[in-house]
């Protein structure tokens, strides 16, 4: 081999965290506080703010590889974070504060952390599992909503006396930067670790203009929770573009959102269907409300994107969704639908269908999808097998080493869903490997009628789960939750997906349900209906 007389220069976040205080100083960092009031600032502070942190976490003994925890919403003191502790050679943890204060104590203490950085609202959340994590020395707290409470470590106050600036390590691009646990619906929650090279690659894969084009001149909303899987990475990318940046802290209601889009002419917000959901309800009732004339791309993904979603920002408010998908295993955007030019002329029926799916891989991923019995399956939009994908930014073990069946041997991770891959590399997940659906040894797809489901104008929300039956194994059963004062029949729902699918799909019962159980990142909780409702065809035969 001829080897390239090219430099070895490093991939690490410490190039981006300096680039936006050079090149992009003035422009403005926005977060919104518990009691509603805004924080600005600009890069150039965050910088200044940064280096403090890391001179105050240097002094309180933090180590290259120490791991130092977050348990925050998304606002600008979790930012310094982001940038600070990976560009001083220790690694960011951020825990999920919708999870259970036993899972919580659990993650801290495999993560064996060392100190841990809260807002004072979440205090009473940390207080739960305190005692579970013995590696934790220092507990910092971030005054969010109001004074840190005496005898503990304020994060302003550690700021203060340190200087503004930080002579941040020559890193090696593989050392780690953030530890993310999987939330854990099937066994313990596993711990993803990011690298500094995995995490630069990312970002500059998401800037790009076919994935979402971030650049500086947008203004970026990250709705999605900066401890769900690195807020897809929107963060880094703000940083690494010097785009304005707009964090919405605790309020994720519909009309905060909104507000906060309209008022700081937001260009692109990512979150996951269940926010943009509440958001279209919203517009539907009040279109003239909001000017969103700068909205230039919803980011959605986490779980499917249903088509009436997807149609009803584009033909009702001329809003643009881009249906993403991806897992805390791969930092971790891994597909994204986009038309290709050749679609131009598709009818818009197509052009909908090809927006719903899953999309093709962002460049460096690698997708394909395999039987039960580990064979490579024809990319013919039909056949189901479960989708395994590898790539610079995909795990290739688990922090602790727990899952190694998730790896392949020839190099390859097995993402437990369930996908068809058509002949132009479009990704359609019909369902997560633990949620299928098996009629008689026939595969039925939830989410593609959960989609049919909530195209009808009656259904804000559908799930479709697997209920136990005498004959037939398994059969479909759905959940559904109505519009606000809307009623409709079983049989009219029953009407409503026989034009679309073969009559042995069709759920056997539909279950009116005030809400669907979620999990703490937003998904359909569908071992919760399985285990509430599982049984119920055995108790209705009739149905
Ligand atoms: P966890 O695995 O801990 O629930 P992740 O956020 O990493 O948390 O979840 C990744 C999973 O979310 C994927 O494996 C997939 O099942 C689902 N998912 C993500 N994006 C989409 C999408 N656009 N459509 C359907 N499912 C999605």
């Amino acid at each position: 081999m001829l080897t390239g007389r090219m430099m070895d220069f490093p991939l690490t976040l410490t190039h981006f965290l300096e680039r936006s205080r050079t090149f992009h100083g003035s422009t403005e960092i926005i977060s919104r506080r518990p009691d509603r009031s805004f924080h600005r600032y600009t890069y150039a502070d965050f910088y200044r703010r940064t280096c403090r942190l890391a001179g105050a976490l240097r002094r309180l003994g933090v180590k290259p590889g120490d791991r130092v925890a977050s348990l925050c919403w998304n606002h600008h003191q979790h930012l310094e974070l982001y940038l600070a502790v990976p560009a001083m050679g220790a690694v960011l943890h951020t825990l999920n504060l919708r999870l259970h204060p036993n899972d919580l104590g659990y993650i801290a203490r495999h993560a064996e952390d060392r100190v841990l950085v809260v807002d004072r609202s979440l205090l009473p959340l940390f207080e739960k599992f305190a005692g579970a994590v013995p590696s934790i020395e220092r507990v910092i707290v971030i005054p969010d909503d109001g004074p840190t409470p005496s005898g503990r470590l304020d994060y302003e106050q550690l700021l203060e006396p340190e200087p503004d600036t930080f002579d941040f390590p020559m890193l090696e691009e593989r050392a780690a930067a953030m530890l993310c646990y999987t939330s854990g619906t099937t066994g313990n929650p596993k711990g993803v670790l990011f690298s500094h090279r995995s995490t630069v690659l990312h970002t500059l894969a998401i800037c790009m203009a076919d994935v979402f084009g971030i650049r500086e001149a947008d203004t970026v909303l990250p709705v999605v929770p900066m401890f769900h899987a690195a807020a897809w990475g929107l963060p880094y990318a703000a940083v690494a573009t010097g785009a304005k940046l707009v964090m919405p802290g605790p309020h994720l209601d519909p009309t905060s959102l909104l507000d906060l889009m309209a008022q700081e002419r937001v260009t692109i917000a990512g979150g996951v269907p269940t926010i943009w959901l509440g958001i279209l309800a919203l517009l539907d009732q009040e279109p003239k409300r909001w000017d969103l004339s700068s909205m230039r791309t919803m980011a959605i993904g986490g779980s499917a994107a249903p088509p009436a979603l997807i149609e009803g920002f584009q033909e009702r408010h001329g809003l643009t969704v881009a249906h993403a998908w991806g897992m805390s295993e791969l930092n971790p955007v891994g597909t994204l639908a986009r038309l290709k030019q050749h679609h131009a002329q598709a009818d818009e029926a197509t052009k909908l269908s090809l927006r719903a799916t899953q999309g093709f891989p962002v460049p460096f991923v690698e997708q394909r999808h395999v039987s039960d019995t580990g064979q490579v399956l024809p990319w013919d939009g039909s056949t189901m097998g479960e989708l395994e994908v590898r790539g610079p930014w995909v795990a290739s073990s688990y922090y602790g080493g727990e899952g190694k069946d998730r790896f392949t041997k020839d190099g390859w991770f097995k993402t437990g869903d369930i996908v068809t891959i058509d002949p132009e590399g479009y990704l359609r997940i019909t369902d997560r490997s633990k949620d299928v659906i098996k009629s008689g040894g026939e595969w039925i797809s939830s989410v593609a009628l959960e989609n049919a489901l909530m195209a009808h104008p009656a259904v804000l929300e559908a799930a479709v789960f697997a209920g136990r039956h005498a004959k037939w194994d398994e059969r479909p059963l759905a959940a559904v939750v109505l519009k606000p004062g809307q009623s409709v029949a079983k049989e009219e729902l029953a009407a409503h997906l026989e034009k679309h699918f073969a009559k042995y799909w069709l759920p056997d019962a539909y279950l009116f349900v005030p809400q669907i159980p979620r999990t703490s990142t937003g998904k359909f909780l569908k071992s919760k209906l399985r285990e509430e409702y599982g049984d119920y065809l055995l108790k209705h035969p009739q149905e």
